[in-house]
């Protein structure tokens, strides 16, 4: 078991952890204060793919935290530290038009890209667009998916997710996607590249056993689960996946950060 006194960064999982959709988990502000206190460095991490970068930055500091948008490692924004780190990548974007915002910088063209970038698009989805995406997959290039999620809950119930769109252009081009998003191992390295950090001075914090706690402990980081959010006792009690602590809340972290540091 990892424990806190080796710490030097943290992965804050945004829902769930410091809100539950406009409501802000009770003392998660001042906990998030305290830990940045402690000489701590923060980032903050999410799988959300509709939102750029500066929309999710009002978003989060609207409800009260001050956090600077270079803290802020979204899916997407993985997705654009990968690229920033590939030579010369020309885009094709399948992504949300506030999401394609971030991305501006990067060349784009429909039928010459070697990077395709695949979020969420809605209804956008057609033979046309996919035959494209299959030619340029055919000419090599590479395909990333910000997630790979089969389905998600909506108000009118479970809607199809992209995840089947992503295997079926797999399956045509016999290519393998770059899943970019939790609890893929690269969205944690590009987060540790970023922060300068190893994995073992690292911790996550989450409500997700799985996907936070699971995908951050398969790459050496410790993980730390919250009893908020989408935590449910029978789930954890019957999971294969241990965390390395338990905390009611994030409330209770700075407390322990600085036990551990005495
Ligand atoms: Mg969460």
């Amino acid at each position: 078991m990892k424990t806190l006194g080796t710490i030097k960064g943290l992965l804050l999982d945004l829902d769930g952890v410091l809100y539950v959709g406009a409501n802000v988990i009770e003392g998660a502000i001042d906990a998030v204060n305290k830990i940045r206190e402690s000489g701590i460095s923060c980032r903050f991490i999410t799988n959300t793919s509709t939102l750029s970068l500066a929309s999710l930055e009002q978003k989060i500091n609207v409800l009260g935290f001050s956090i600077s948008a270079n803290e802020i490692i979204s899916a997407p924004q993985a997705a654009l530290l990968y690229l920033k780190n590939q030579s010369a990548p020309v885009c094709r974007l399948l992504l949300a038009d506030d999401v394609k915002k971030d991305f501006i910088d990067f060349p784009q063209s429909d039928s010459k890209a070697n990077y395709i970038v695949i979020g969420d698009i809605g209804k956008a989805w057609s033979y046309p667009l996919f035959n494209e995406v299959f030619s340029c997959l055919m000419q090599g290039a590479k395909l990333i998916a910000i997630h790979k999620n089969r389905f998600w809950q909506t108000e009118e119930g479970l809607q199809m997710d992209i995840g089947g769109f992503i295997e079926g252009l797999e399956y045509a081009s016999s290519s393998k996607a770059l899943i970019i998003g939790k609890p893929s191992a690269n969205f944690y390295q590009i987060a540790l590249d970023d922060m300068r950090l190893k994995p073992e001075e690292v911790a996550i914090i989450g409500d997700d056993i799985d996907v936070d706690v699971g995908g951050g402990q398969q790459v050496g980081l410790m993980g730390i689960l919250v009893k908020t959010g989408k935590y449910r006792q029978l789930y954890t009690d019957s999971s294969s996946i241990k965390p390395d602590l338990i905390l009611d809340s994030i409330k209770d972290l700075p407390e322990l950060l600085l036990q551990q540091s005495l």
